[in-house]
C-alpha cells in the first residue's frame, strides 16, 4: 500500500455498501468492508471479484478506526457501538449517496424523498425520462445503489430514491432537482422519537442546493409548508397541490382541477384527465405531479410527458390488484408500512373493506385512520406477533377483529368474512420483520394465499 493511499471502510455490505466498495476500489481507495451480520452470497462474490477485503459476523475495531473515511449503511443506527466509536474518533462518516456524489462528474441528479411515495415517484420519473430518450438510471432503494451505477454504467441523469437515513450523513450532496413528497411520522425510533429531527433530516435534501436548483414540494403538506415558512431555502421552490386554495395558476407547478392534472413549467402547460393515469388514488396523483414537474425541469417536453404517463403501470406491492375470487377483490399494499400510506389506501377504496393490519409497529397512531375505518372497514384481520395496539385502537369501532399469524390463515379468515363486492386489502401499517423476511415476502405470501383460495 502506498503511503498516500486513503483507507475507505464500509460498514454494512448490502446494495449500498457493496456499491460504495466497488466505486471506492475503482477510484483508488484502499477498501475494507465490515458487516456485523452475514453477507449475502452474491454480494460476497462481487467483493471477491474485485479483490476487496471484507469481514462478516462482527467488526474488528482496529481495522475500522484506521479509516480516512467511513461509509455507513443507512440500515445501521447511530446507537450501535461501532458507530459510536467511529464518531468519537472523529473519522469522517458519509452515506453512500454522499460518497457516490463525489464521483458523479457532470451528470445531473433528481433526488426524491418523502415519508411515502418515494419508490413510485422515482420509478415514474425514470419512466418518463427514459421513454423520452434520456440517458438515465434509476438508483437508490430501487435498482442499483447510486455508487454502483456510477462504477458500472455512468449516465447523464440519475433519478435517486433517497431515504432520511441516507440524508443523515451527507455533506456536499447537492441534487439539481430535489423532490419532497410529504412528511408524516415514520422511523421515529431512529430520531430519538422526535418528529422535528425526522423533519430536519428530510429537509437536508435541499440544504446544499443553489438558487439555480429546483426544489419540488407538496404545498398541501402542512409540515412542509410550516418548515419552509420558518427556514431559508436557496433553491427555486416549485409547488404541486390539489387544494383549490393553494393553486397559483400563473406559477410553475402542478395542480389538479376538475379531475384534470395540470403541469406548468417555463411557459409550457400540459393537462390530462386523472382517469388516464394508470396508477389510482389521490396519493398517486401527488406522485404523478411531482414526477411530471421533475421530468419537465430535466427538459422533457410537455407533449412527450402526456404520452409517457400513459404507459406507466405502477409497482408491485403498492395497491397492487391481485385477483377477484367469487366477487371478492384482493389488493396487495404490503409496502404500506406506516399509517399514512394506509390512510391513502383506504381513501381510494370505493367498496366495503376487510383490512389486514399488523406487524412490527414503529410507534403508530391509529387515530388518524379512525374516520375512514368507521366509514369503510367491516372487519380487521391482524397479522403480527403483537396485535394488542390494533385491538386497543379499534375495539369500539370494528367488529370483528381477528388474530392470525400465518398468511394462509389471514387470507382464509378474510375470505370467510367477505361478501361479493367487498375488497380484502393488505395494507398493514407496520414493518414486516416479525413474521416475514421483508415486505416483498409478505406481499408474495399474500398473493400466493389468494391464488390458493
Ligand atoms: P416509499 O418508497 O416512500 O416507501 P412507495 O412508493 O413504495 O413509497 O409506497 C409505499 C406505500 O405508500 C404504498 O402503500 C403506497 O400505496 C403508499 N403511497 C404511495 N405514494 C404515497 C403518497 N404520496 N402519500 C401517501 N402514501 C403513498
Amino acid at each position: 500500500m502506498s503511503t498516500n493511499t486513503q483507507r475507505l471502510v464500509i460498514l454494512g455490505a448490502a446494495e449500498s455498501g457493496v456499491g460504495a466498495a466497488l466505486l471506492g476500489r475503482q477510484q483508488g481507495w484502499d477498501v475494507f468492508v465490515s458487516d456485523g451480520g452475514k453477507i449475502k452470497e452474491h454480494f460476497k462474490e462481487a467483493l471477491q471479484q474485485q479483490g476487496i477485503a471484507f469481514e462478516e459476523g462482527g467488526h474488528t475495531i482496529e481495522n475500522i478506526l484506521n479509516a480516512n473515511c467511513i461509509v455507513k449503511s443507512p440500515g445501521i443506527s447511530n446507537k450501535v457501538a461501532v458507530i459510536r466509536q467511529v464518531r468519537e474518533a472523529g473519522i469522517e462518516v458519509c452515506s453512500e449517496i454522499e460518497f457516490a456524489y463525489r464521483y458523479k462528474g457532470d451528470s445531473k441528479i433528481i433526488a426524491i424523498t418523502g415519508s411515502n411515495g418515494k419508490s413510485t415517484t422515482t420509478k415514474l420519473t425514470y419512466h418518463l425520462l427514459q421513454k423520452g430518450g434520456f440517458d438515465v438510471a434509476m438508483v437508490g432503494n430501487i435498482g442499483y445503489s447510486f455508487a454502483r451505477q456510477i462504477a458500472e454504467r455512468p449516465c447523464e441523469w440519475y433519478v435517486i430514491e433517497v431515504s432520511s437515513f441516507q440524508l443523515d450523513d451527507i455533506h456536499q450532496f447537492r441534487p439539481d432537482v430535489a423532490v419532497l413528497l410529504n412528511i408524516t411520522p415514520d422511523h421515529l425510533d431512529r430520531y430519538d422519537y422526535k418528529f422535528e429531527n425526522y423533519i430536519a433530516s428530510k429537509f437536508r435534501i435541499t440544504e446544499n442546493q443553489h438558487t439555480t436548483d429546483r426544489f419540488i414540494v407538496n404545498k398541501d403538506d402542512k409540515v412542509i409548508t410550516q418548515y419552509i415558512s420558518t427556514h431559508s431555502i436557496h433553491a427555486k421552490i416549485i409547488y404541486f397541490t390539489m387544494d383549490e386554495n393553494n393553486i397559483e395558476i400563473e406559477n410553475d407547478g402542478g395542480h389538479i382541477h376538475d379531475s384534470r392534472m395540470y403541469i406548468q413549467y417555463e411557459g409550457e402547460s400540459m393537462d390530462m384527465s386523472i382517469h388516464d393515469l394508470a396508477i389510482k388514488g389521490k396519493h398517486n396523483q401527488y406522485n404523478s405531479m411531482a414526477a411530471g414537474i421533475s421530468a419537465r425541469t430535466a427538459g422533457l417536453r410537455s407533449e412527450k410527458l402526456r404520452e409517457n404517463f400513459a404507459g406507466f403501470e405502477g409497482i408491485e406491492h403498492r395497491l397492487e390488484y391481485v385477483a377477484t375470487v367469487r366477487g371478492v377483490t384482493f389488493i396487495n399494499d404490503s409496502k404500506a408500512t406506516n399509517v399514512n400510506s394506509v390512510w391513502f389506501a383506504l381513501e381510494s377504496m370505493t367498496q366495503p373493506v376487510i383490512l389486514i393490519l399488523g406487524g412490527q409497529d414503529k410507534g403508530n397512531d391509529y387515530n388518524e385512520l379512525m374516520e375512514l375505518v368507521r366509514e369503510k372497514v367491516k372487519a380487521i384481520i391482524c397479522i403480527g406477533v403483537d396485535n394488542a395496539p390494533i385491538h386497543e385502537a379499534f375495539k369500539n369501532v370494528v367488529e370483528p377483529i381477528i388474530d392470525t399469524n400465518i398468511m394462509s390463515d389471514t387470507v382464509n379468515a378474510a375470505y370467510a368474512l367477505a361478501e361479493k363486492g367487498d375488497v380484502v386489502l393488505l395494507s398493514p401499517a407496520c414493518a414486516s420483520f416479525d413474521l416475514f423476511k421483508n415486505y416483498e415476502d409478505r406481499g408474495q405470501q399474500f398473493k400466493a394465499a389468494v391464488r390458493n383460495l
